[in-house]
């Protein structure tokens, strides 16, 4: 019997495992998604959206209005995220403790764990001279209309920018291992001192003992089944909950699906009348920083994104859409993320597959027709001669339906990050947000993490 199954090598699962193996604890890290490395991520766009994605990249809510994405691979979500690192504010904070109860929801309290977290990855703040033309377009077109902005941070060692590295193709994997993903700063380090991962194990559902709990799943095309002492679901927002509710955890925990969000993405064209290579370099590198937009419930980052998921953002069809692709080089990009209300829901039907019920309220359509509103004077004031928006949003930030409080009748999991009422299943993912933040959410899913870890290994 092992001492921890971590279920998902993620964001979350790829730090527990990391800690509870280097300090000596018997664990084994199942992952659904193959094993990819530096040498044998796919090699283009189309491959890497099959391989590398839950359903290829197409995961709809049960209306198909809005898409999900999420990736099934050794590594989770950091093989092909941005790796953007951001702290919460008290803003976040305050509303994650009065939503859920929990008292160690402040900056304050949390500081430790970012810190750990900070140490571990090398982090790196970009500058003026990695700007790219987008991100120059992005600056000056915010200067004008007066709104404030700020240099992101990246977990990265070296990208080779100025040897004409193009970042946008680690969005299907990090070819030189410098983007700080679960893979590069957790897995692969604790394999070499002998940590067992044991990708393509696709967890059906989980089994309840007193004393331990049994995995089961499938390998290679047959059942399978692990045991272990503890377990840690890090499946993420979906397939945490997902796994909770194919073993039967709704009749004892009411909240269990409920309370997802997903920051809905809408993406906006400015059309130039010179070329832009939004593509070029490091395509993602300031953001919005002006307060009032923090108020208002948005923020805007300048991105791009490489051509087949440009092309299919563009809703329009035939010459017209030829049209436009030809265009490709002279298009600025920005995107508005909404800080939505956590009113979606995860179920899943009888034959275990998930339906993620995922509406816009009032409120955010507030603030993503007020976002847009900011991009396109960004993009007026910066020379653009038209503005395109898609009418396709989506959610890179998957969060909730399995979330943190003080009690049953609010929430799945407690304090201490256990499934209220079973001291042996434990969960610091995505799955635990109470609400959405509307901040990049990875370096606090690896905070709380570390918060997790610590408490298990004093025990
Ligand atoms: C394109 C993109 C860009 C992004 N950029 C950023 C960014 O710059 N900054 C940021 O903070 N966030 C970013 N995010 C979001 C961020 O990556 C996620 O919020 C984060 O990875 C969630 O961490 P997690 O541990 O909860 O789940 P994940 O990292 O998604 O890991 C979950 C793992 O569990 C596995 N799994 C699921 N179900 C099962 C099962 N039944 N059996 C076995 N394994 C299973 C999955 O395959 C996956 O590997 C981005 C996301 C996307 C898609």
């Amino acid at each position: 019997m092992y001492d921890f199954v971590i279920i998902g090598s993620g964001v979350s699962g790829g730090l527990l495992a990391h800690h509870l193996h280097n300090a000596g604890a018997n664990c084994v890290l199942l992952e659904s998604g193959k094993y990819f490395r530096k040498n044998t991520f796919p090699e283009n766009e189309a491959d890497y959206s099959a391989q590398l994605y839950w359903g290829g990249g197409m995961e709809f809510d049960e209306k198909a209005k809005m898409v999900f994405l999420r990736s099934k691979a050794v590594g989770g979500t950091s093989i092909v995220n941005q790796c953007l690192l951001d702290r919460f504010d008290t803003v976040a904070f305050n509303d994650w403790k009065e939503n859920s109860g929990v008292d160690y929801f402040s900056e304050e309290k949390m500081a430790p764990y970012y810190e750990k977290v900070e140490k571990h990855l090398q982090i790196h703040d970009f500058n003026e001279k990695e700007l790219n033309n987008n991100a120059k377009k992005f600056i000056a077109g915010s200067d004008k209309c007066g709104y404030k902005w700020a240099f992101l941070h990246r977990g990265q060692i070296n990208c080779a920018l100025d040897k004409g590295n193009d970042c946008i193709g680690c969005l299907g994997g990090c070819y030189r291992d410098s983007k700080q993903s679960s893979l590069v700063a957790y897995i692969q380090p604790a394999e070499k001192t002998g940590l067992k991962v044991l990708s393509e194990f696709t967890v059906e559902n989980i089994e309840h003992k007193e004393e331990c709990v049994i995995v089961n799943g499938i390998k290679n095309g047959t059942q399978e089944s692990v045991t272990a002492k503890k377990i840690i679901l890090a499946s993420g927002s979906l397939g945490s909950t997902a796994i909770l509710l194919r073993s039967g955890f709704k009749k004892s925990l009411p909240m269990l699906g409920k309370g997802f969000s997903s920051h809905p993405q809408f993406m906006s064209f400015g059309i130039y009348d010179e070329p832009i290579d939004a593509h070029k370099g490091a395509f993602q590198t300031v953001a919005s920083k002006d307060p009032s937009f923090r108020t208002k419930g948005f923020k805007l980052e300048n991105v791009f994104a490489s051509p087949i998921s440009i092309a299919m953002l563009f809703d329009i069809y035939g010459p017209t859409h030829q049209q436009m692709m030809k265009k490709f080089r002279n298009l600025g990009c920005i995107e508005v993320a909404v800080r939505d209300e956590p009113v979606g829901e995860i179920s899943v039907d009888r034959k275990g597959k998930l339906i993620i019920k995922k509406e816009l309220t009032g409120q955010d359509k507030k603030r993503r027709d007020d976002g847009l509103e900011a991009v396109k004077n960004i993009m007026m004031k910066s020379g653009a001669k038209e503005v395109f928006r898609s009418g396709f949003y989506f959610g890179l930030h998957l969060m909730g339906g399995s979330s943190i409080g003080t009690g049953a009748n609010n929430s799945v999991v407690n304090p201490e990050f256990q499934l209220h009422g079973f001291k042996n299943i434990f969960i610091a993912d995505s799955s635990i947000f109470p609400t959405a933040p509307g901040i990049n959410p990875s370096l606090t899913i690896m905070a709380l993490s570390e918060k997790l870890s610590e408490q298990l290994l004093k025990k």
